[in-house]
């Protein structure tokens, strides 16, 4: 920014240069001199404006760029530890599809991002714009907060993700300043296109994270993440297939406290919700009996994965184990970025050695 300012100068006073020679010029001619003063008067228009566009320009520049590294501060140090990307489409996608994965990971001392990639600012039947994008910001900060894990929620508007060079920057940059090794998203055959999206900027992203010259500002990973895809029940072109499934049994009561705080999406409906929902939920006022209500919703969608994956958690836990599991999350590999052995995906998902009482 100094040095484009210093260049702005320079300009500025060659332009400025030029109009004085201009006006020594009208001043020999007496009877331009009513033309003389009218020009004085704007003389420095054209600096002023050459001046503002630099400045603007240099503002617009340094926010594109910081926008990859907004959380970037909050990146955690290099200390052995896994480092984990879960990207939603909004500020409820990731902390539905993995929240409960994601505070095993923490528990065990593990990095884990949860980051949206639209800020949600149309997912709600009664409001939008700026203060629902930060009403849901704050609704996932809340949710981070009590799983122990960060948080990001992109600036981009909900509903207009689209599948762009600059958003395949954006994409790459962030899973390259967390140093991932782990990155989940979703399918890119999913019902709205903000996930199909995220699931297409996230492919197009598994190979680019580890090629220097691509974004080179930004160091490349010298090891490709692992890259999965979230649970859906789409079935074309084909359904999804379970390559992890994880017992979330022994966070299923903190994933629940956590979602709580998802209050817009949640008891108010979002985008699907109406007053006459609103009004089947227990009140603002009643928090045990909301608490409850989403604790019996989220039992039925948990224990659906369970049963739809127990093959694969018998994989995992052994046969005995895995029939008593209630609550799952589950996973499929991406055939794009690393490749994992069956022991290299363990030792990413660490939740499978010891007992895991449901
Ligand atoms: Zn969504």
């Amino acid at each position: 920014m100094w040095h484009n300012s210093s260049h702005s100068g320079r300009i500025l006073s060659a332009v400025e240069r030029t109009i004085d020679g201009v006006i020594r010029f009208l001043h020999r001619n007496r009877s331009l001199e009513r033309t003389i003063m009218t020009y004085e008067h704007f003389r420095f228009l054209p600096g002023i404006a050459i001046l503002f566009s630099t400045i603007m320009g240099s503002l617009l520049y340094e926010s594109t760029n910081l926008r990859a590294a907004e959380g970037a501060s909050s990146v955690p140090p290099d200390d052995g530890k896994l480092r984990i990307i879960v990207f939603g489409a909004h500020p409820d996608d990731a902390e539905y599809k993995a929240g409960g994965v994601a505070a095993k990971w923490a528990k065990l001392g593990h990095h884990v991002k949860l980051c949206s990639v639209t800020n949600g600012d149309i997912g709600h039947w009664q409001m939008a714009g700026g203060p629902l994008a930060q009403r849901r910001a704050a609704e996932s900060a809340a949710v981070a907060k009590k799983l122990g894990v960060t948080s990001q929620v992109l600036d981009i508007h909900d509903g207009e993700l689209e599948p762009t060079l600059e958003n395949r920057r954006l994409i790459t940059k962030i899973i390259r300043e967390w140093k991932a090794d782990v990155v989940i998203s979703h399918r890119p055959w999913d019902y709205h296109p903000d996930h199909r999206y995220v699931g297409i900027l996230v492919q197009d992203a598994a190979f680019m994270v580890t090629v220097p010259f691509f974004c080179p500002d930004t160091p490349h990973l010298q090891k490709n993440p692992v890259f999965l895809y979230s649970s859906d029940m789409f079935q074309k072109p084909y359904p999804f297939k379970a390559d992890v499934v994880v017992s979330v049994d022994d966070v299923f009561d903190l994933k629940i406290e956590a979602l709580h705080s998802l209050e817009s999406q949640i008891y108010e409906g979002g985008a699907s919700g109406s007053e006459e929902y609103v009004r089947t939920i227990p009140p603002a006022s009643d928090v045990p009996g909301r608490k409850a209500w989403l604790k019996q919703r989220w039992h039925e969608r948990h224990s659906r994965e369970a049963d739809r994956f127990r093959d694969a958690l018998i994989e995992y836990y052994g046969e005995e184990r895995a029939k008593a599991v209630t609550h799952a999350e589950a996973f499929e590999l991406c055939e794009y970025g690393r490749k994992p052995t069956a022991a290299e995906l363990r030792q990413l998902f660490p939740f499978f050695e010891k007992p895991n009482q449901p």
